[in-house]
């Protein structure tokens, strides 16, 4: 037999007055033991207390079976939206990190996009610079073995080019882009002191010479870019020993030549 006082009740409005979701949390195992302690001996007190409404409620009473069916349910409901409301929030997190990891991707993707462009741009510019540039006859080493306007008894009025001392069979190359328009013996229409030679026009308007050469790898017409081979380095015509003869020309003939070496020079080139 137990009772169940109005004291109870009343305790328990004062929690229905708490409106967080404490309220949920706290409502049940206070009630419980609420209940418990009522159930065992207190009801003539809670009753006293409670001015007297009380009301049986048989053996195997509950308090929230009936007058408390509404806040079971609320606190159900309560429990039910703060699992919906995880699960939503587990979503929303969910689809955010999905949402930052694309994005993450995505910026990077473009990161690499941009650097690639830009390397390649470089390289473009580069390749222009190299294909338009100049460079020296001779890559690697060599010893500057006469100098423009020399004299000697080997020179007429001076020396006419730039001489590279290199051993024979050595690589002679063009200066510059250009096409050929002298390539072969006899100084290639020069005259026999040249020996074999090739002559190349450049757009700017300069030709570059090229003699004593033991080996002519190009032919008239030929188009040629800078660094590209054109023949092998000799000892032919009126040479003293095995070396590259170059000139730098105003026209494709003997007579005509600038102090190459200060023509490459004011093209950046390290003579
Ligand atoms: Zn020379």
């Amino acid at each position: 037999m137990a009772f169940e006082g109005t004291g109870a009740v009343t305790h328990i409005g004062g929690f229905t007055g708490m409106s967080s979701t404490n309220q949920s949390r706290a409502l049940l195992p206070r009630l419980r033991s609420r209940a418990g302690t009522l159930t065992i001996g207190a009801c003539a007190a809670a009753l006293l207390a409670g001015g007297g409404v009380a009301q049986a409620t048989g053996g195997n009473g509950d308090l929230f079976a009936s007058g408390h069916a509404t806040e079971l349910s609320q606190h159900a409901k309560v429990q039910a939206d703060l699992q919906q409301r995880s699960v939503t929030e587990d979503a929303k997190q969910a689809v955010a990190a999905k949402a930052e990891s694309e994005q993450a991707v995505a910026e990077k993707a473009a990161a690499d996009k941009a650097a690639a462009e830009k390397k390649a741009a470089a390289d473009k510019a580069a390749a222009e610079k190299k294909a338009n540039g100049w460079v020296t006859p001779i890559s690697g080493g060599y010893t500057i073995s006469a100098t423009f306007g020399n004299d000697g008894n080997r020179w007429a009025a001076g020396h006419s080019g730039q001489d590279f001392a290199v051993p024979t069979g050595t690589a002679v190359k063009s200066v510059h882009k250009g096409t050929v328009v002298k390539a072969g013996g006899n100084g290639a229409g020069d005259g026999p002191a040249y020996g074999n030679a090739v002559v190349i026009r450049h757009a700017d308007g300069h030709y570059s010479q090229y003699a004593h050469l033991s080996t002519v790898q190009v032919s008239v017409g030929d188009e040629v870019k800078a660094g590209d081979q054109i023949a092998l380095s000799g000892n032919t015509g009126n040479s003293s020993g095995p070396h590259l003869h170059f000139e730098i020309r105003t026209t494709p003939d003997f007579g005509s030549a600038v102090d190459p070496a200060n023509f490459l020079r004011d093209k950046g080139v390290d003579v």
